[in-house]
């Protein structure tokens, strides 16, 4: 289903106003993690002045350690909703469980499956079944094949608005958190007919190299970019090293859409 031999039109995911896989450039952008209305809110303004369409933020966190900050729950998604009443936004947020899939719903627009659960072919499901949009990043040691088959999974149910994410793989190489594999944009591009974004954010790990990636992945053919932002990284209770500050982010905004006025 996913295949571009079965379907050669390229699929746009319709949010709003917003499409994502046609003529524009989407930015998705927003805290690691949902922490309090403060932070949340400031964000959605600094984001969407900048031009972003849509608001992200964890409130269910699938942290590597039990002990790190494992996000608000319920009460995040209440604050990403009237973050979206406030602004206008779309919000995009994880969901790491079968279970919680109609929860996150009611509140979300886009349902986010994260790397380590690409292959959790139960939540794919559950998530396809939701009949929300669904952002599909891939798994940190997934092939393309594999996470065009996790698409498959959530298409099988019957939905077919997947947006995948490419968003770092892990190497030998150790100065970056993980290796952004832009190839995956031209070859996702060339198999399928779904939108593909990237997360310069989690594939780089480092606030210093979330530029120079956003500008490579648009130039590559990527239908949009899904960035981490905080109004204070030092600060932040999770991935503050990787999230850019409101100054940087407003800067790469301007360069991004130097280079193509459809950003
Ligand atoms: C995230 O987007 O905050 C996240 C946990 O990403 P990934 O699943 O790509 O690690
Ligand atoms: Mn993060």
């Amino acid at each position: 289903l996913a295949s571009r031999t079965f379907h050669p039109e390229p699929t746009i995911v319709k949010i709003g106003d917003t499409e994502i896989g046609g003529e524009e450039f989407v930015i998705m952008a927003g805290p690691c993690a949902v922490e309090n209305k403060e932070q949340l809110f400031e964000t959605a303004e600094i984001v969407k002045k900048c031009g972003a369409k849509v608001l992200r933020g964890g409130a269910f966190k699938p942290r590597t350690s039990p002990y790190s900050f494992q996000g608000l729950g319920e009460e995040g998604l209440k604050i990403l909703a009237e973050a979206r009443e406030r602004t206008g936004l779309a919000v995009v947020t994880e969901v790491v469980s079968p279970e919680d899939v109609s929860k996150v719903a009611q509140y979300a627009d886009i349902l986010q499956i994260g790397a380590r659960n690409m292959q959790n072919f139960e939540l794919l499901k559950a998530a396809g079944r939701s009949g929300k949009p669904v952002l599909l990043k891939r798994g940190m040691a997934s092939t393309i094949e594999e996470w065009l088959n996790a698409a498959e999974y959530v298409m099988n149910e019957g939905n077919f608005q997947v947006i995948l994410c490419e968003r770092g793989i892990r190497t030998f190489e150790q100065k970056t958190r993980n290796t952004l594999d832009l190839s995956a944009v031209a070859v996702i591009k060339h198999l399928s007919h779904l939108p593909v974004i990237v997360d310069p954010s989690h594939s780089t790990g480092n606030w210093r190299w979330v530029a120079p990636m956003s500008r490579a992945a648009l130039a590559a053919g990527a239908d949009g970019l899904i960035i981490e932002v905080h109004p204070d990284p030092e600060r932040a209770l999770s991935d503050g090293p990787q999230s850019l500050k409101p100054e940087k982010f407003a800067e790469l905004c301007e360069d991004l859409r130097k280079i193509a006025p459809i950003v």
